[in-house]
């Protein structure tokens, strides 16, 4: 594991953000990920792109401890997420360990996974209070924030089933902030949404990229999205990085083929 933090010409340290060390990842037979190396730099905004099957879920949920890793390890800040080499031996470390790195990242899902029979503020507070043990109040005022933030205060004593897709998905941005990720995973964030509904979404989010530095995960088919706000894209096909440069680059002038076709069917 690299031990020095001195910085690169691109701004990232020597030791990422996030760094998938020999991950491989099967489903039974089907193996999804094989032997898969990548790494993000702290602050970067990376899309994973590629056709579907390709892995790209599959990364973001091993990375939220969704899915077990079958070999391999992932590095959060240098720490070892759910395995680490101990002895000469790789050993899964226990769950409290594993909460401990989890922590610290954040996802929204494709379809929001709001509670239905919490209010949206409560939908908000519920792991600040419950996880890292916020008193109420503090944490309701924060939500106020949060939610002005995703143009949402007034919403905050409606209940799910009152917001339109739209709205229900930048609660769930705003709930994924509550927990201060210094890493979020964004899982086709807007597939779920009417057409007219993903432009909210999606400004909400450039909003985001701007004001902070939390580093991003993206899954996204909406790629002038990804070319706005990523620094960095990765383009996927059978769970192996074909290529990987800035969106500029892997937009308008990439290397392989396969891109080339990939985007060619999408744009
Ligand atoms: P992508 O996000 O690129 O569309 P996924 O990561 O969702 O790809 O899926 C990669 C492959 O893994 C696909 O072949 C998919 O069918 C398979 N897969 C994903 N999740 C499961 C699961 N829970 N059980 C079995 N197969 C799965």
């Amino acid at each position: 594991m690299p031990t020095d933090n001195q910085p690169t010409p691109d701004g990232a340290t020597t030791t990422p953000r996030i760094e998938f060390k020999n991950v491989v990842k099967k489903f039974g037979d089907l193996t999804v990920l094989n032997n898969l190396n990548l790494t993000v730099g702290h602050g970067e905004r990376v899309t994973l792109i590629g056709p579907s099957g390709s892995g790209k879920t599959t990364i973001l949920r091993l990375l939220m401890t969704l899915e077990d890793l079958t070999d391999g390890y992932i590095f959060v800040d240098g720490a070892p997420l759910t395995h680490a080499e101990r002895g000469g031996k790789r050993v899964a470390l226990k769950p409290k360990e594993v909460s401990k790195t989890r922590r610290r990242i954040g996802m929204v899902f494709q379809q929001f996974n709001l509670f239905p029979n919490m209010s949206v503020i409560e939908n908000i507070i519920e792991a600040p209070v419950h996880v890292l043990g916020k008193k109420p109040e503090e944490a309701r005022v924060e939500a106020k924030g949060l939610l002005e933030k995703v143009g949402l205060a007034a919403k905050a004593d409606a209940h799910p089933m009152q917001l339109s897709g739209g709205q229900q998905q930048r609660v769930a941005i705003a709930r994924a902030l509550a927990m201060h990720p210094e890493i979020i995973c964004l899982d086709e964030v807007t597939s779920a949404l009417d057409p007219e509904l993903v432009g909210d979404v999606l400004n909400t989010l450039r909003d985001l990229a701007q004001e902070t530095d939390i580093t991003m995960l993206i899954v996204t088919h909406e790629m002038q999205f990804a070319r706005d706000v990523s620094n960095r894209v990765m383009m996927f096909d059978g769970g192996q990085i074909v290529e990987e440069g800035s969106p500029d680059k892997i937009f308008t002038d990439p290397d392989h083929n396969r891109t080339k076709k990939f985007l060619e069917a999408v744009l």
